[in-house]
């Protein structure tokens, strides 16, 4: 493959004969391999060579009820009954033997899901282990996270997940659960089931009494059951807005517990004087990390007036040195589109805003010939009313308007259904102050961008959805009080 710029890295191709992959995997209840009632399996294929790699059972609403059983009887026979202290030793275990398998999770997560071997490596797997350790020393504290307030587990809690960060959504999603003392059914997404079957082997391998956790797999109706199933207590939700909604609706009237974590349209805001050569680290950061598959990706840019020719500039600059292509490559900065859809999705888009007569810019790289894979793209001189702007792409596509006061980019920055995250580059701190108390966003980032940690909450305002994941607020939609 040509690569213009890039011509100086060979090619440092990640192993992958490490990562034991089986043909084809069962659901996971009650601590075994059960076949689906359905007898149907459907493949699972690495996006960036569109080869099969392995085939997941397809579960319904038969296996979903076996699932939730699994896990009610888990729940009142053992799990609640469990000293705490004990629970959190099997949470701990949890995050030892996946910071133990960290490097065939690493590869299982890039051959499935298309990110670069890089960011599953240094990013993905370390902070699925830091929320199991996180939460693993909670489990036995929860009187101390909640004084006086006598805090109690809820039950059984159907989990759903989407495909852009699958171990790390799981690890979210099971760790405050179990240290909560409740018990778990948890649906990854359909494009990428793996490593969370392999963490349905980790927690085999880790003797959790069967049916703590169990893990099927399936698509939209096997997840719709889990959310109608009448002996859930709780959901948690990571996917669409238009998904959320429906979940909503149907959960409405019932004693359901639920926290949706949604879509996102994220403003990223650079001052005249802030550190521009990191503020434009940041914004590549911002939206090409994970191929802008990022909820919370800083996919609309706001420049003041002042810079915007200098921002721009550099940051196409910087862009050309972007490397585009084979994602277990460990020079590879932008990996392939997690899947055909997805693609169809954002090329839609790239059409959208070049017949809405942006002016576009893409990178001179060029695109492996087989696989998904998508130029990082710039719409220049966008407005509010761009269609562009206002709808979430999930891909390596930013957009950029200017701005000449705080008062026009917060109200620009605000207008829009959503409220997940932002980011501020400035440097004043009291602007920053000024800025981040007047968006309606769950997390605003400083001078940096896309930073995650175990014990820092996250979750949305508005069509973002609500409740919070991680820290001691991730605590509290697993409990009553
Ligand atoms: P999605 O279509 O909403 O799917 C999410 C999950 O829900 C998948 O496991 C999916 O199964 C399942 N599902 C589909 N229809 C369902 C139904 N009617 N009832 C119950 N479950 C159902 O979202 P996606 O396309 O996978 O993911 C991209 C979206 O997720 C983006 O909008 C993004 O912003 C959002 N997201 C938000 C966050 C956050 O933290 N706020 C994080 C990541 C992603 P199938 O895969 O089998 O369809
Ligand atoms: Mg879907």
């Amino acid at each position: 493959m040509e690569k213009e710029f890039t011509w100086d890295y060979a090619p440092a191709p990640e192993a992958k004969d490490h990562a034991k992959i089986k043909k084809q995997y069962d659901l996971f209840i009650n601590g075994e391999w059960v076949k689906p009632s359905t007898k149907k399996y459907f493949n699972t294929i690495n996006p960036a060579t569109e080869e099969k790699i392995s085939e997941v059972a397809e579960a319904n609403e038969k296996d979903v009820d076996l699932a939730v059983k699994a896990a009610r009887n888990a729940y009142e026979k053992t799990w609640k009954k469990m000293p705490a202290k004990e629970r959190g030793k099997y949470i701990f275990r949890i995050a030892r033997m996946i910071q133990e398998r960290s490097r065939e999770l690493a590869v299982i997560e890039t051959l499935n899901g298309g990110k670069s071997i890089r960011e599953s490596r240094d990013f993905d797997v370390p902070t699925a282990a830091n929320h199991f350790f996180y939460y693993a020393g909670w489990a036995d504290k929860l009187e101390y996270a909640f004084p006086n307030r006598n805090p109690k587990s809820l039950g059984v809690a159907a989990q759903i997940i989407p495909w852009n960060f699958p171990l790390l959504m799981a690890a979210w999603k099971i760790a405050p659960a179990l240290a909560t003392g409740n018990t778990v059914v948890l649906k990854p997404a359909e494009a990428t089931p793996l490593t969370a079957l392999k963490l349905a082997e980790i927690i085999q391998d880790c003797d959790l009494p069967p049916g703590v956790v169990n893990i099927i797999t399936g698509f939209g109706k096997t997840g719709a059951a889990m959310v109608n199933h009448p002996d859930v207590n709780k959901i948690a939700f990571t996917g669409s807005t238009d998904v959320g909604k429906i979940i909503q609706k149907s959960i409405a009237g019932t004693n359901k517990k639920a926290t949706l974590e949604l879509g996102g349209k994220a403003a990223n805001i650079i001052f005249e004087d802030a550190p521009i050569n990191q503020a434009v680290e940041g914004i590549v950061n911002g939206i090409f990390f994970n191929q802008g598959h990022v909820c919370c990706a800083g996919s609309r840019l706001f420049v003041q007036e002042s810079v915007a020719e200098e921002v721009i500039q550099k940051l196409k600059a910087r862009m050309e040195t972007l490397i585009v292509g084979d994602p277990m490559d460990k020079n590879t900065d932008i990996g392939a589109i997690n899947s055909k859809e997805q693609l169809l999705k954002i090329n839609e888009y790239l059409k959208i805003g070049a017949d809405e007569g942006l002016e576009m810019f893409q990178t001179s790289c060029t695109l492996p010939s087989k696989g998904f894979f998508c130029k990082p793209t710039l719409f220049i001189g966008a407005a509010q009313s761009n269609r562009v702007v206002t709808e979430e792409i999930f891909g390596p596509v930013l957009t950029i308007q200017t701005f000449r006061t705080i008062e026009e980019v917060i109200e620009k920055a605000n207008n829009i259904p959503y409220g997940l995250s932002a980011g501020v580059w400035t440097d004043k701190g009291s602007k920053i102050f000024n800025l981040t108390s007047k968006m309606r966003a769950g997390v605003v980032w400083a001078n940096t961008y896309n930073k995650f940690d175990p014990t820092s909450p996250f979750g949305g305002y508005k069509e973002s959805g609500f409740g919070r994941e991680g820290g001691l607020h991730g605590l509290m939609p697993y409990l009553s009080f």
